[in-house]
C-alpha cells in the first residue's frame, strides 16, 4: 500500500479514536446520573443499561481502531487476518479498522457464534 494511502487511514483511524474516546467519556457522565423518583428511576434504570452496552461496544470499537494503528506501524495493515489477500480500499474507505476482507468477515458474521470479537463491524457508527 502507497504511504500517501497509508497516512490517509492512520489520519481517518486517529480521528476515529479521539472521536470515540470523546464519547466514552461523555457517556461515563450519563451513567452515573441518580433521582430520588421511583419512575424516574425506572427510566433511568433503562437508559444506564442502554449506555452500558453502548459503552462496551464504545470500548470495543475503540481497541478495533488501536489495533488498526498498531497494524499500520507492524506492516501488517490492509491484509485480511484470515485468508490474508489484500482487503479491498472500498471497504478500507468505510470501514478502516476491518481486519478481514468482505468474503471472510462474511463468514464469521453467519458463523456458529457471530457474537464476539467481530461484532463492531455491526456498529451503526461503523458505516
Ligand atoms: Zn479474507
Amino acid at each position: 500500500m502507497q504511504t500517501t494511502v497509508l497516512e490517509g487511514y492512520r489520519a481517518a483511524l486517529a480521528a476515529k479514536v479521539a472521536e470515540l474516546s470523546q464519547t466514552l467519556r461523555n457517556r461515563r457522565l450519563i451513567a452515573i446520573e441518580n433521582t430520588p423518583e421511583a419512575c424516574e428511576r425506572i427510566v433511568l434504570a433503562a437508559q444506564r443499561e442502554f449506555a452500558v452496552v453502548t459503552l462496551d461496544r464504545h470500548s470495543q470499537l475503540l481497541r478495533e481502531v488501536k489495533a488498526a494503528l498498531a497494524r499500520i506501524d507492524d506492516g501488517s495493515y490492509g491484509i485480511c487476518e484470515s485468508c490474508e489477500d489484500a482487503i479491498k480500499p472500498r471497504r478500507l474507505d468505510a470501514v478502516p479498522w476491518a481486519r478481514y476482507c468482505i468474503q471472510c468477515q462474511e463468514g464469521i458474521d453467519r458463523g456458529p457464534n457471530p457474537a464476539g470479537a467481530q461484532f463492531a463491524h455491526r456498529l451503526p457508527l461503523a458505516a
